[in-house]
């Protein structure tokens, strides 16, 4: 039998992940009301979105498009006719008493994700309408309904169960994150709920047949709930049937103060909802020169560009590929490289920059870091009037204050002294005072070079341009 690392205490945790992406179009699924996030409760809600009666769902052509433009970037089957079902609940968000989405004809089929170069398989993606949003929290006795968010469009992304760790389900739901945010078909913000995940988890013998009873850990709202649930819901999973119990199909929610995942209620299967096709909706076409059209302008995708910035900027592929991981970063990169060193800028954004992000968790956006202004930090760097020590302590700056790169290196005195006359005096002066390491460096003590180059950038903060200091110092020390 293969070695598996990914095998906890003998079982192999099988996993297949659900996504609901909200898609980026101008208008809802089927109504001309607006698609937004964070406007003032019930105030984009059309009649449709209300589910009075009476009223005639119209689909968006724009959200078709979507659907096809991720079914091309995961080379998946395009349906030719998709039909659009009504599964049927009830539930306080959602007004019509069902939710329009698309069960057995789907319009993305057998797509495939290369994850990291393992291929994970998209059974199917299919679109659907979301429910409004209830709130609990607004009032201290009653519970209200925002609906704003009904009917707007989703592309809910079903893996087959391929993936066979908390860490490589992450990996994959990146992948998903890339794909959708360079296809601008999404914003792909997890904290809003552009992007939510409902993980399935199993384990079996790594010999077994069949998999596992799994359960379903619901709308996990972070990438690093998502590995967390998983690997809590794998140990609860090999507990229950390490003492003999059975694993329920049900599902699960994963709280994250307490880090675990609790039930929420058994599996309802498939027909309890009563899905039946939507006599609102007939079935729908898709021709392929909409395929086409869709073909023709499709967006730019990871592996394009990377390919791209190698090219055209001679980074490496490394550099390339840290850059296009997130596509506002590539963008990024590309406005910095207009007006600077292409490789220092680079090394700049994955090194200096990628850090304050991740310490900060924040994104580019959030930042006070805009691209001019970085550009002008890097020219500066490759121009010699700022050393790379100081550059450091300029980004900190724009980092708080997001300040005019120009204006902090001036108020403050940040130039480099790349003045001869002006530095061997201060070399000078640094011999005199220090005559008994020069002999010493003179009888053979190389490694005092060292000492006199950091006198000379403590008397100078920093400012000192390191090559001609070398310089200087050489010549005097002969
Ligand atoms: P349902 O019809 O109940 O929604 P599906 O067969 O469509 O179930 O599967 C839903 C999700 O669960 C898919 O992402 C699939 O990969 C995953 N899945 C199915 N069986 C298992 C299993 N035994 N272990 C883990 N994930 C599974
Ligand atoms: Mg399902």
């Amino acid at each position: 039998m293969a070695q598996n690392s990914t095998l906890v205490n003998g079982w192999q945790p099988v996993i297949g992940l659900e996504i609901h992406v909200q898609l980026q179009t101008n208008t809802k699924l089927f109504s001309p009301a607006k698609n937004q996030f964070g406007e003032e409760a019930n105030t984009l809600v059309d009649l449709i979105d209300m589910g009075l009666p009476g009223v005639l769902p119209v689909l968006n052509d724009g959200a078709v498009k979507q659907g096809i433009a991720f079914g091309l970037a995961t080379n998946a089957e395009i349906t030719k006719t998709m039909v659009f079902d009504r599964k049927n609940y009830f539930y306080p968000d959602l007004p019509k008493g069902y939710q329009i989405t698309q069960l057995h004809y789907p319009i993305v089929k057998n797509g495939i994700v290369d994850v990291e170069g393992k291929q994970v398989r998209i059974h199917q993606a299919h679109l659907e309408e979301d429910a409004g949003k209830s709130m609990h929290d607004v009032y201290d006795s009653e519970s209200v309904v925002d609906l704003n968010r009904s009917g707007v469009p989703l592309l809910e992304i079903v893996s087959e169960p391929d993936i066979r760790s908390a860490e490589e389900a992450v990996k994959y739901l990146k992948k998903i994150h890339q794909i959708i945010t360079y296809l601008d078909i999404s914003d792909g913000d997890m904290s809003q709920g552009s992007m939510r995940c409902d993980a399935n988890v199993s384990i079996m013998r790594p010999d077994d047949k069949e998999f596992g009873i799994r359960a379903e850990i619901k709308n996990i709202n972070s990438f690093r709930f998502v590995e967390k649930a998983i690997n809590f819901e794998i140990k609860r999973q090999i507990k229950v049937l390490e003492s003999g119990e059975k694993v329920e199909q049900e599902t699960r929610l994963y709280d994250s103060v307490k880090d675990e995942t609790r039930s929420m209620r058994t599996k309802e299967f498939a027909n309890d909802y009563r899905y039946f096709p939507c006599p609102d909706l007939v079935p729908h076409e898709i021709s392929e020169d909409l395929v086409k059209e869709v073909k023709d302008n499709l967006s730019e995708l990871p592996e394009e560009k990377q390919k791209r910035l190698m090219e055209t900027h001679n980074l490496n592929e490394y550099d390339a590929s840290v850059l296009c991981a997130d596509k506002s970063i590539a963008n990024f990169f590309e406005e910095v490289a207009k007006g600077a060193n292409a490789e220092l800028a680079a090394k700049w954004i994955i090194g200096d920059l990628n850090a304050l992000l991740n310490k900060n968790d924040i994104s580019l956006k959030e930042s006070k870091v805009d691209a001019a202004n970085f550009s002008k930090l890097i020219q500066n760097i490759s121009n010699n009037t700022i050393s790379g020590k100081i550059a450091k302590d300029v980004l900190d700056e724009v980092w708080q204050s997001g300040e005019d790169v120009a204006k902090i290196i001036e108020g403050q005195g940040m130039q480099q002294i790349s003045d001869e006359g002006e530095l061997e005096k201060i070399i000078d002066k640094i011999l005199t005072e220090n005559i008994s390491q020069v002999e010493a460096y003179k009888s053979g003590k190389d490694k005092l070079f060292g000492f006199f180059v950091g006198q000379v950038m403590k008397a100078t903060h920093g400012k000192a341009n390191p090559s001609l200091v070398n310089q200087i110092l050489k010549d005097k020390l002969k």
